[in-house]
């Protein structure tokens, strides 16, 4: 029997989870409706909500749609509740819906909400424009207003869409600012006139910008959404992997949040003293952690151009599918919205009341910033470098074990990842990376400021058994003389630690630990001052007979499957790769950075 081939679907490799091309939307779809209790599937092609649309007070309530092309979830479906919308229509990927689906849902909410009307909220693209103007003129029984959101200034154009040459501005993520403000005035019980008035001042005072660092798949066709070489990025890309105003080599966060910030700031003609709702939203392929640092940039570009961000989100809201993009949207609430008590201009109070106002959408966030300042998280670490000034002396032994560890931060990293989880060598640059060589102090004090550094910094299983490792060396030598370990107090300082460490994470020889090449060298230390042809204990240590030891300790672990630590849950993946832990044991006698 021939193997079926992974390019079987349609000729494209299966990069997403589907089942047939033709059939993954329904499918999508009808799993979001049943998993969401306020959310109904109506046949006539879009999600309606399933609890009644009134006003807070229970009454009549203008119903507030929207709709467009599916791939920008949460965006609209997830913005169905209460206090926001009360229909979404979806088109196809990436394709508007068409006019007769638009006209249900429109006759649909218009019904639900006892006849006060209906607000559609419309992305700023041809399609979606057309067919719900379609739409609008099939149902001159309801009463209807369009507002359009056209908020990318990547796409140039004038302010107005409707007497723009072009298409005006792209609708991205301002959207749901829009659709919060307007779904939350309709239910405080404001007219239909009112809900559309608040709902174009935030779509007329709101402008967005994107970068994109990979195109997002589309699970329909298979394909990238365009094509962008590996280090590239499109600053002013589109919603749909529309191409933006350059494309470039990739440069830092601050550089993308800065060049995003000062295009939308320049747009609307913001200055010190503006208030503003800032939107840090991902495009579906970016993690909440990046998100946030590009956050933390956007507000310290604004905080030092003296504007004030009133309200900030962050998150994935309107997605591109999984492009890795980030856009940054702005909206001008005016001068002097001083605060969430109201006082300011009026129209940024209101805005910012109905923003403020409570929604059950399941995708609109809980928490939502209100005023944020730069806050500076890094980690307290107390003054730990060792010895003093130059007069207390280089430690040679301990600089050339540091230095090597540092050296060779990637390749433990590599191993570690190969059978771990790969943070091994991101632990040891936390703990030594900015170290000043060479180290100066004696055994003592050196031991001591590393342990207290691998403890404090270095996170892990190795932060806390190395820590203990050195914790245990540096109280022995604080025991001896200041002139550095002898060859007695070596013997006693590993014994002692192998007892400290064993006792701690409970690895014997033989787990694939750093135990496997402790115990060695504990071994051959001893044995340098009791076994047959033993040294004095006060002589210097032979470092190289314990560096022979721990290292043939550490080459047997490439053999050993873990069975202690993470790498236990890799089995025999571990096998043929050294354990880094170990080999870092061996480097502490001698050949610091040689990996085999
Ligand atoms: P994590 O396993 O938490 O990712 P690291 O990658 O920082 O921790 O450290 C992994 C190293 O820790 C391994 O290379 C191994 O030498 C050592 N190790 C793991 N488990 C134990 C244990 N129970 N006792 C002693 N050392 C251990
Ligand atoms: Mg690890």
């Amino acid at each position: 029997m021939a193997e079926s081939s992974p390019r079987s679907l349609s000729g494209s490799l299966p990069r997403s989870f589907r089942d047939t091309p033709d059939t993954f939307l329904a499918q999508s779809l009808g799993g979001f409706v049943a998993s969401h209790p306020d959310a109904r599937w109506d046949d006539h092609g879009f999600i309606a909500r399933a609890t009644p649309v009134v006003t807070d007070a229970g009454g009549p309530a203008v119903a507030v749609i929207s709709g467009g092309g599916s791939g920008h979830e949460p965006m609209h479906s997830g913005f169905l509740g209460e206090g926001m919308l009360a229909a979404a229509v979806p088109g196809h990927l990436f394709t508007s819906p068409n006019a007769v689906q638009i006209t249900e849902a429109t006759r649909w909410a218009n019904d639900a909400g006892g006849g006060r009307g209906v607000v559609h909220i419309v992305k700023n693209y041809t399609g979606d424009i057309i067919n719900f103007r379609v739409a609008r003129q099939g149902l001159p029984e309801v009463d209807t207003r369009e507002v359009i959101v056209a908020d990318d200034v990547a796409t140039g154009g004038s302010a107005d869409p409707e007497s723009s040459d072009g298409p005006g501005r792209r609708g991205t993520g301002a959207t749901i600012l829009v659709e919060k403000v307007a779904g939350a005035a309709a239910h405080r019980g404001y007219s239909l006139n009112d809900v559309t008035r608040v709902a174009r001042t935030v779509a007329d005072n709101s402008r967005s910008m994107a970068a994109a660092l990979a195109p997002g798949h589309l699970p329909t066709s298979g394909r990238d959404t365009f094509d962008l070489d590996e280090g590239e990025m499109e600053i002013g890309v589109g919603i749909h992997g529309e191409p933006g105003v350059e494309r470039t080599g990739v440069s830092e966060a601050a550089e993308v949040a800065s060049r995003l910030v000062d295009a939308i700031v320049d747009d609307l003609g913001l200055t010190a003293g503006d208030s503003v709702i800032g939107l840090v939203n991902g495009l579906g392929g970016t993690t909440l952690l990046e998100l946030n640092l590009v956050f933390d940039h956007v507000l310290r570009r604004l905080t030092d151009a003296g504007i004030r961000v009133a309200r900030s989100f962050v998150g994935s809201y309107v997605t591109s599918v999984n492009m890795a993009g980030v856009s940054v949207s702005l909206t001008r609430l005016g001068k002097g919205t001083a605060d969430a008590a109201g006082t300011g201009s009026t129209a940024g109070t209101e805005i910012l009341d109905l923003l403020d106002a409570p929604t059950s959408a399941p995708a609109w966030p809980q928490t939502i910033g209100v005023d944020p300042a730069p806050v500076d998280a890094t980690m307290h670490v107390p003054e730990d470098i060792p010895g003093g000034g130059p007069e207390d002396g280089t430690n040679e032994w301990l600089s050339a074990f540091v230095a090597g560890v540092v050296g060779a931060v990637d390749d433990l990293t590599e191993l570690d990842r190969l059978a771990g989880d790969g943070d091994f060598g991101t632990n040891m640059q936390a703990a030594f990376g900015d170290l000043p060589q060479p180290l100066t102090g004696s055994d003592a004090d050196v031991l001591a400021a590393l342990a207290n550094r691998l403890f404090v910094r270095a996170g892990g299983t190795s932060g806390a058994v190395f820590g203990t490792l050195f914790r245990e060396m540096s109280v022995t030598a604080a025991g001896g003389a200041d002139a550095g370990l002898t060859a007695g107090e070596l013997a006693q300082a590993l014994q002692r630690a192998l007892v400290a460490v064993t006792e701690l994470g409970g690895a014997a020889p033989g787990d694939r630990t750093m135990v496997d090449a402790l115990a060695p060298a504990a071994a051959a230390a001893k044995d340098a001052v009791t076994g047959a042809g033993a040294s004095s204990p006060d002589a210097a240590p032979d470092l190289a007979a314990i560096h022979a030891a721990a290292m043939e300790g550490a080459r047997s672990t490439a053999d050993l499957s873990g069975h202690k630590g993470r790498a236990s849950y890799l089995g025999d993946r571990a096998r043929g790769v050294i354990d880094p832990g170990a080999l870092v044991v061996a480097w502490l006698f001698g050949g610091a950075g040689e990996m085999n």
